[in-house]
């Protein structure tokens, strides 16, 4: 089949991008090699920052995002005897949406389907071709076995940490840093015990609690990398979650429920650049990727795709290059912010075995709970710099 803009992966920024592609008057189809469901029961991300919430309603995206996402004004930091909390919209004049990333992927996989979108799911061989030439194509195999190939004008790998569209950049820069710990993460059937995120540094490791909705909490312990986590049982979890978070501390308690579902997340950081190679372009966790602490993976892919989407439609629609030329220059101005936000975040919370280091954490924490300044950077950073940062 023939197409403007062949899309790989149909993860936020897959669909987002033929949404606003669409918006611009630009067709594009997409191959995934998950299902439908798979891709919209997938759990991840679930803040969304102020600049992805005006997006979403730009893009006519916003009705279920208003009427069940929850604003929130700040995050509370946590450490042993301290709690401090830290206004964004005080500090900064805006703050962060909690509305998890399987809901944006149904409003975005609804969106697609009411438009007509052709997406291509549970494919297997996916492959990108010829990316240096204006003739670029995406190979790969249907469900029901056939070979398929869709030639378009321009390929754009949304296909996420492993997806093989980042492999045909010929010798990218790539820069990477691994971490000691992960995170467990659960998601429980039981109402948070706190209004807003809690972030607390505890001498046993970070923990953080977060939430998806008024019934189910989402929280996380940094564990050491390689955990089994069948060593973890639910009411460990919560013993250790209530230690770290400050259970009983000024009469504060955390509430547990039953645990829905539990995994092991490994932490990364990791950029490839540039992030366009003739007609291939990259977005999202394709190109980069952050440990979560940050909260910035799900925004990062849609702000490269909001960048990508009007250079695209500039160099289809009006041969007019000159964004699209920008564009990997651009998005990773904004791509080392957010990366080097995400290690502060990381490298400020999750302990280590050394003394020294914990007293530097704490220090910093200190800092960033007293000092308008400090607190101001965090909040900047954290709630969101605009798209064309
Ligand atoms: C387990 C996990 C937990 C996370 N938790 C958080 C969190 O708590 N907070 C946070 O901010 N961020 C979190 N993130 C990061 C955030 O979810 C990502 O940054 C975000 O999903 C990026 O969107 P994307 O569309 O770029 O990539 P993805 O969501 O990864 O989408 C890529 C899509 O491409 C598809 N694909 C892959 N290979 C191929 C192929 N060969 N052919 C066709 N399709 C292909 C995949 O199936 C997928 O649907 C988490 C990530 C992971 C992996």
């Amino acid at each position: 089949m023939r197409t403007q803009v062949a899309i790989v992966g149909a993860g936020p920024a897959g669909l987002l991008l033929s949404h606003l592609l669409d918006e611009a008057g630009i067709e594009s189809v997409i191959v995934e090699t998950r299902s439908r469901e798979y891709v919209e029961a997938r759990i991840r991300a679930g803040i969304l920052e102020q600049s992805t919430v005006d997006l979403l309603h730009t893009a006519g995206l916003g009705e279920r995002l208003d009427s069940e996402g929850d604003f929130h004004r700040g995050i509370y930091l946590n450490w042993p005897g301290e709690r401090h909390h830290l206004d964004f919209v005080d500090l900064v004049g805006r703050g962060v949406t909690v509305y998890g990333q399987t809901e944006l992927t149904k409003d975005l996989g609804r969106a697609r389907q009411a438009s007509g979108q052709r997406i291509l799911y549970e494919v297997t061989d996916t492959a990108v071709h010829d990316v240096a030439t204006e003739q670029p194509f995406v190979t790969f195999v249907g469900p029901d076995g056939q070979a398929g190939r869709i030639d378009a004008e321009v390929v754009v790998g949304c296909d996420g940490s492993f997806g093989p569209s980042r492999a045909a950049i010929p010798d990218p820069a790539t820069w990477e840093r691994t971490y000691a710990y992960s995170w467990l993460g659960i998601l429980a059937d039981v109402a948070p015990s706190t209004d807003e995120l809690i972030y607390a540094w505890h001498p046993d490791g970070f923990a953080l609690h977060s939430m998806r909705s008024a019934t189910v909490s989402r929280l996380y312990l940094q564990v050491p990398t390689g955990t089994d986590i069948t060593e973890w049982s639910d009411d460990r979890i919560w013993d250790a979650l209530a230690t770290r978070l400050g259970h009983g501390q000024d009469g504060w308690t955390l509430t547990p429920g039953p645990v829905t579902e539990k995994s092991v997340l490994p932490m990364r950081s990791f950029v490839q650049q540039p992030m366009r190679y003739g007609r291939l372009f990259l977005a999202g966790d394709a190109a980069h990727i952050v440990p979560p602490t940050g909260a910035k993976g799900l925004n990062l892919a849609v702000a490269d795709v909001a960048l990508l989407a009007p250079a695209l439609a500039a160099l289809l629609r009006d041969k007019e290059p000159a964004l699209a030329d920008a564009y990997s220059e651009t998005a990773l101005r904004r791509v080392w912010r957010c990366t080097h936000f995400s290690w502060w975040m990381t490298t400020m919370l999750h302990t280590s075995d050394d003394p020294f280091d914990a007293q530097l954490q704490l220090s910093q924490l200190r800092w960033v709970a007293s000092s308008g300044a400090g607190a101001a950077g965090l909040a900047e950073n954290y709630a969101g710099l605009p798209i064309g940062y």
